[in-house]
This record gives C-alpha cells, sequence and structure tokens, in this order.
C-alpha cells in the first residue's frame, strides 16, 4: 500500500502555495478536463464496455457528455461565481464592505461509484478544481478498466502536483479514511456511507454523502400508460437497472396494473427486442456478487408473480429485465435497493395510500409520480421527503444542471451538479470590511456600559 500520509502531505504543501487559488490554473485543469474528455471518447467508451458492457450511447449521454457540459458549465461561469457576493446591509455599515467570499477547502477526497464510473469520478472533480482545491481521487476498484482509464487520463491532462489518483478497495479506502482531509465527498451505499461519516467525524471533516436506496414510482390511473410505461422502463433498465435514481418499485392502483403490466412489456419489447441477452442495447451486471444479489431477489419471488423475464446467466452475467406484479411489502425485492434489472409493481388503494407507504420507509434519493392532475402532483410534492422528484418521467431531473442532485436523511447530505458542485466545495467566508473612521459611532457598544446608551 502507497503512503497516503505523505501523498496528502505533498497535496497538501502545494495548497499552502496558493497554485490552485489562482484563476488561471483552474482555468487550466478545465480546459484539461474537457480535452481529455474530447480526445479519449473511445477509450472511455471501451472501458465501460469492459466493466459493464454499458452500450455506447448510454456511456457518451449519461457520462461523457455530463463530464464535459460541467466542465465547461464551470468554466465559462467561474468568474461570475466566484465573484465576492455583496449582501445587503444595515445603515449603520454603509461605509463599509459585506460579502461572501467562496474559498477553497483545502485538500478534498473524491470516492467514486462503479455504476456510472467516469461520471461520478470526474463530476464532483470539476468542483473541487474549480472552487481551487487539491484532490485525491479514488475510482471504484469494482469498474477496473474505467479506473485505469481515469487514472491513466487525469495523470496525462492534469497537474499532479495538486491531483492524485489513488487505486483500490476496502483496505486502502480504509486507509485512506483514517488520514485527515478538509472534505470528502462519496457515492455509494448508504452502508459504507456510515463508516466514511463514522472515519470523517474524528478529523471533524465535513462528508458530502452521495447515497442510494429504494426510489419509488407512482402511476396514477389518470397518466398516458403507453407513455407512462415507456420513461419508466428507460429509467428502470437502463445501465441495466444499476441507476441509484431509477425507480425502484412502481405503486399503482389494482385497476390499472393489468394495462400497466402489458403497457411495460411493450416497451421493454421496443427497446431490447424479444431477446434482450443478445441485444447490443442492454448491459450486464457488473460482477458476480452483485449478480448473486439480484438474483436471490428474483428467485424469493414466487413464479407466478414474475409477468416478464426471470431468466439469467450466471457466465455472461446477464440478467432479462424483470417484472413482478402484485408484489408485497415482506418480498425480498422489498427489502433493500434493487440495483439491478428487475421492476416491483406494489398495488395500493389510491394516491394517499402510496404516500403512506412512502412515508413509512427511509426517504428516497427520487421519487416519480405519473399523473394528469395537478392535485396529485401537488400531494406527492407536499406530503413526501425525496432528494429530488420528477413528474411524468424518470431520471432526467439528473441532467439539469441548475437543479441540486443529492439525497436527503438515509439517502445522503449535500448536492452537487452545476453551480452547487462548485459551492459545494467552496467554503462561503463571510466578510466585513470596516472603514476605520466614525469611531463615536462605536461606543454604544464599548464598555463601561450604561443604560444612557441603551437610548436609542
Ligand atoms: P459500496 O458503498 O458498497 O462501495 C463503494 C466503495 O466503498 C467501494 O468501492 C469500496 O472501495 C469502499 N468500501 C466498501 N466497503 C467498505 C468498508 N467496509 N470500509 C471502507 N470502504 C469500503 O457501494 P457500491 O456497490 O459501489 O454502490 C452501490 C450503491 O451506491 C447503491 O446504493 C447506489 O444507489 C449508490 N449510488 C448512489 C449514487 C448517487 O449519486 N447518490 C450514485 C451511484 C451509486
Amino acid at each position: 500500500m502507497d503512503n497516503y500520509q505523505q501523498l496528502i502531505t505533498d497535496l497538501r504543501r502545494t495548497f499552502g502555495t496558493g497554485k490552485t487559488r489562482s484563476l488561471s490554473w483552474r482555468r487550466s485543469q478545465l480546459e484539461g478536463i474537457v480535452k481529455m474528455v474530447d480526445e479519449n471518447r473511445d477509450e472511455i467508451v471501451a472501458a465501460m464496455k469492459e466493466d459493464l458492457s454499458k452500450p455506447k450511447s448510454e456511456t457518451i449521454l449519461m457520462e461523457v457528455i455530463q463530464v464535459r457540459n460541467d466542465a465547461i458549465q464551470h468554466l465559462n461561469n467561474l468568474d461570475k461565481w466566484l465573484e465576492r457576493e455583496k449582501i445587503s446591509k444595515s445603515i449603520e455599515l454603509i461605509m463599509d464592505n459585506v460579502y461572501i467570499q467562496r474559498d477553497p477547502l483545502g485538500v478534498v477526497l473524491i470516492m467514486g461509484a462503479w455504476n456510472y464510473p467516469f461520471q461520478l469520478a470526474l463530476m464532483p472533480a470539476v468542483g473541487a478544481i474549480a472552487a481551487g482545491n487539491c484532490v485525491v481521487l479514488k475510482p471504484s476498484e469494482v469498474s477496473p478498466a474505467t479506473a485505469f482509464v481515469v487514472e491513466k487520463l487525469c495523470r496525462k491532462y492534469l497537474d499532479n502536483d495538486t491531483f492524485q489518483i489513488v487505486q483500490g478497495g476496502v483496505t486502502e479506502t480504509t486507509a485512506l479514511l483514517s488520514e485527515r482531509f478538509d472534505m470528502i465527498f462519496y457515492t455509494g451505499s448508504t452502508s459504507v456511507g456510515r463508516i466514511v461519516a463514522t472515519a470523517a467525524a474524528k478529523h471533524l471533516t465535513p462528508v458530502i454523502l452521495e447515497l442510494g436506496g429504494k426510489s419509488p414510482c407512482y402511476v396514477c390511473p389518470s397518466s398516458d400508460l403507453n407513455i407512462s410505461a415507456r420513461r419508466i422502463v428507460w429509467g428502470r433498465f437502463c445501465n441495466t437497472g444499476q441507476t441509484c435514481i431509477a425507480p425502484d418499485y412502481i405503486l399503482c392502483p389494482s385497476e390499472i396494473q393489468p394495462e400497466l403490466v402489458r403497457q411495460l412489456k411493450k416497451a421493454l419489447v421496443a427497446f431490447f427486442g424479444d431477446d434482450p441477452q443478445h441485444c447490443e442495447s442492454f448491459g450486464r451486471i457488473v460482477n458476480k456478487r452483485n449478480f448473486d444479489r439480484i438474483k436471490r431477489l428474483i428467485d424469493d419471488a414466487p413464479s407466478d408473480k414474475i409477468v416478464v423475464g426471470g431468466k439469467t446467466d450466471v457466465e455472461s452475467r446477464f440478467i432479462a429485465p424483470t417484472i413482478i406484479q402484485n408484489a408485497t411489502a415482506d418480498m425480498l425485492c422489498m427489502q433493500e435497493e434493487i440495483f439491478g434489472p428487475v421492476l416491483p409493481i406494489l398495488t395500493v388503494k389510491d394516491e394517499d395510500a402510496a404516500i403512506d407507504f412512502i412515508n413509512s420507509r427511509e426517504k428516497p434519493l427520487a421519487l416519480y409520480v405519473f399523473t394528469k392532475k395537478s392535485s396529485i402532483k401537488e400531494k406527492f410534492l407536499n406530503q413526501t421527503s425525496s432528494g429530488s422528484t420528477c413528474v411524468n418521467d424518470t431520471i432526467m431531473q439528473a441532467g439539469i444542471s441548475g437543479l441540486p442532485f443529492g439525497g436527503v436523511g438515509e439517502s445522503g447530505c449535500g448536492a452537487y451538479h452545476g453551480k452547487f458542485t462548485l459551492e459545494t466545495f467552496c467554503h462561503r467566508k463571510g466578510v466585513l470590511e470596516k472603514k476605520q473612521g466614525m469611531e463615536k459611532l462605536n461606543d454604544i457598544r464599548y464598555p463601561p456600559y450604561t443604560d444612557k446608551k441603551l437610548k436609542f
């Protein structure tokens, strides 16, 4: 194992020189990320093909372009976002300057996840660099080909005195977490999130936790079931279901379940054909551990409830898109986040029962509601809590850079994307710059204290 203490000491020394504070340095690094993406698309696509059999379109649209756009947005807005922010002030401060200055935090640790291994490593890095920090990036060891490419490209395109990569699994992560950072940005499971937060607490290090959970999806009888089904199927089954904000399960009134299942099947065939195992647009489960975990969820379901899919192939880590109807809360697939191509449907009386069901569980990372009724939409918006909510679509909220992306409660804390990424990696320093004149005005606060001074 490497000497992380030395690595962090070196980064801290570089940070101390002020190098990363210069706007021209920040710009050069962000330009480096844009160049990295533009010059190495094929290699990035190939790495994710190797790790996840990820289709090229998904890599380009959901990883490469996201990173590129975010870097360009930070580049275009760097001056504006880092400008000292003047705040309104009271009359006695009229001669003075009062503002917020956004300072870098220092040396930050970013830990990526394997399901979107390029995006989840590089998008936080964009904000960390734009904010003027030094970075230790640990890509996920679960997607080794992408981790290798990320390291190779970051070494080539970024300043190695300020940006370091650490590779490894639990042992290396545990060792890294014993070191002191100025911030830790972690993406992954809630259980490891707890380990990260506990380790960080020892040094009073702030953490951003981008975690997971079961994101519900309510389908209302008023919605267009054909369109709803297409959008749900895409959100659930893209990246082979390994998406943190994928709709994890459907809640719907029993009277629409048969038609909804019919429309879901139709959408599945339209997207992946009759044989998803031989469809280029459908990937594979990342490793045997996750394959076994998801297969267990399918095997636990009574076979008469599996209305689509159910087929698995351990050799190629293939799991067919699977739909389980009339699922119940006590089934294994409802006890943990699925994070795979399986979609249970639970029937509920109406939207109020769906809201009660959702509120009786941990706060989800995302919540989806399909409805044409404004009153139902409002109920979900006002009576539930989730990291994000999307009405009549799935996942698309994550692609809007003006929206904060993050969880709440068990699904995480803190947020990023667009300007929020820069904000996340800054300390907002409150500054009061007083003039030295008009000292008489300060008499009221100086001793000796007298009642006379309080008469104003
Ligand atoms: P994980 O938390 O199991 O593993 C993440 C990393 O943590 C591993 O790469 C490993 O290096 C480290 N790790 C694992 N066990 C550890 C331990 N005991 N001590 C120290 N370090 C340890 O998560 P995962 O399987 O990579 O990801 C799946 C989860 O991540 C899902 O819940 C998913 O919803 C969530 N996720 C969330 C987002 C988001 O943006 N909110 C994105 C992707 C994934």
